[in-house]
């Protein structure tokens, strides 16, 4: 048996960076940008006001308060995205609204709230100042945000929501992202029917190409399925070539030691291939190699192949510590584990069998501290359990058990924002 750092050593030796794509900037999220973006322009481009008001002097409110306002005479109005004609002079102020370029001569901004403005009719040519302003207030200066000719995102960013808006500010509509990875997902069974048919007695419908594809997405792959092939040779070669065309391909099922499970057989004539018992629980038959073949258009390919184990839960838990970190790796991002948190069990595991065990927890902050508890009984068939688990509690291998009330690390599955 090998550990888990062991299999996802060799598996992220066999993975690179992919190349790069041009993209428009909302398809991009959780890419990686792949070229450095300096900015053409300077923003704002120009002092603006930072709240609706008036332009003034500073000079001309010194003294003003609520008993006795500085009436200044209104000269003109400016609205964002407009120039200003006029200059403010000595005892004038001009109406600004936010966003609007300061006029010539003015050095601050007094707000609405700080003038007579409501007092007044609408087209009033005079306006009462309420109180002194410091000069330079609610003013925002040319290039506060960026400067024309500077370096906004480096190489290696991952865009996010603010990302996208800075590019848009830019007026940039597309940039050049690592692309992302397409990873083919075939599952193996005779039982398996698809989940666009009548279920016969005795069959189950094939979830893993599901939850795996699911996967895929939520980690930024583009998934292809390949359907389900059946636990024989010839159906198997079919499948497996279908996906050379792919970054990666992920098998579920066909690894174990059962009469059927034909994976191993045929992909040790396939390409290279180890098979490992990992030092973990759930998902001790794990799969990885290289498939080597010639896709339809005649042109070889190695493609890594991650065969995950079939059962359903044990092949979510396996994607998440070994397909992630690869997919990641491919998109060309640096951090490749999931965040962790330590928090009190609040019951008591046993671990027979030295393996590491990852037990499915809701895991919930009380009074600034972790708690986790099981999600109920642990079968690695038992797919709903996922669904309850926000975390997976994990007891190292050379621990025979926790008590409840004990310290453990989690490995976060979600932190739910909804
Ligand atoms: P295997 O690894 O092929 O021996 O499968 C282990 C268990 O997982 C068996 O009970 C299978 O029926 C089940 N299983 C395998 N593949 C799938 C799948 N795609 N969807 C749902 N269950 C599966
Ligand atoms: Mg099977």
């Amino acid at each position: 048996m090998i550990s888990i750092e062991q299999a996802l050593e060799k598996i992220l030796s066999y993975v690179d960076v992919l190349g790069e794509e041009e993209t428009p900037i909302l398809e991009c999220l959780r890419q990686v940008l792949a070229e450095d973006i300096y900015s053409g322009i300077t923003i704002p481009p120009l002092d603006n006001a930072a709240m609706d008001g008036y332009a003034v002097q500073s000079r001309d409110t010194q003294g003003a308060s609520r008993q006795s306002p500085r009436f200044l005479r209104v000269i003109d109005t400016v609205a964002a995205g407009s120039i200003p004609e006029c200059e403010v002079e000595p005892g004038t102020a001009i109406r600004i609204m936010t966003g609007a370029p300061i006029p010539r001569g003015a050095d601050s901004v007094v707000r609405f709230e700080d003038t007579d403005e409501v007092l007044r009719k609408r087209s009033s040519s005079e306006i009462g100042v309420l109180g002194e302003v410091a000069a330079g207030l609610d003013i925002r200066r040319a290039g506060e945000d960026i400067t024309r000719g500077s370096m906004v995102l480096s190489q290696g960013t991952i865009i996010r929501p603010p990302e996208v808006g800075v590019l848009a500010s830019l007026g940039r509509s597309r940039v050049k992202v690592i692309r992302r990875p397409v990873v083919a997902i075939l599952a193996t069974g005779d039982e398996l029917v698809d989940i666009e048919q009548p279920l016969p007695a005795g069959r189950i419908y094939n979830s893993n190409t599901y939850s795996v594809a699911a996967l895929v997405k939520r980690y930024g792959g583009i998934p292809r399925i390949l359907g389900i092939a059946r636990d024989n040779e010839d159906s198997l070669v079919v499948g497996l070539h279908q996906g050379l065309n792919a970054d990666m391909l992920i098998t579920a099922g066909g690894v174990s030691a059962g009469d059927y499970d034909v994976v191993k057989d045929v992909l040790a004539k396939q390409g290279e291939i180890a098979f490992w018992t990992v030092r973990m629980k759930p998902g001790k038959p794990l799969a990885f190699g290289i498939i080597k073949g010639v896709n339809q258009d005649g042109i070889a390919r190695d493609i890594p192949h991650l065969g995950l184990p079939g059962n359903p839960v044990s092949s979510m838990v396996t994607f998440e510590l070994f397909a992630r970190p690869a997919i990641l790796k491919m998109m060309g991002k640096k951090k490749l584990t999931k965040p962790t948190v330590d928090a009190v069990l609040e019951d008591s595991m046993v671990n027979s069998d030295g393996r590491r065990v990852f037990a499915r927890a809701i895991v919930e902050k009380r009074d600034g501290q972790y708690f986790a508890r099981l999600t109920g009984p642990q079968g690695s068939g038992i797919l709903t359990s996922m669904v309850l688990a926000n975390g997976l509690v994990i007891v190292p291998e050379d621990k025979a058990g926790v008590e409840a009330g004990e310290v453990v690390r989690v490995m976060m599955l979600d932190w739910s924002e909804e």
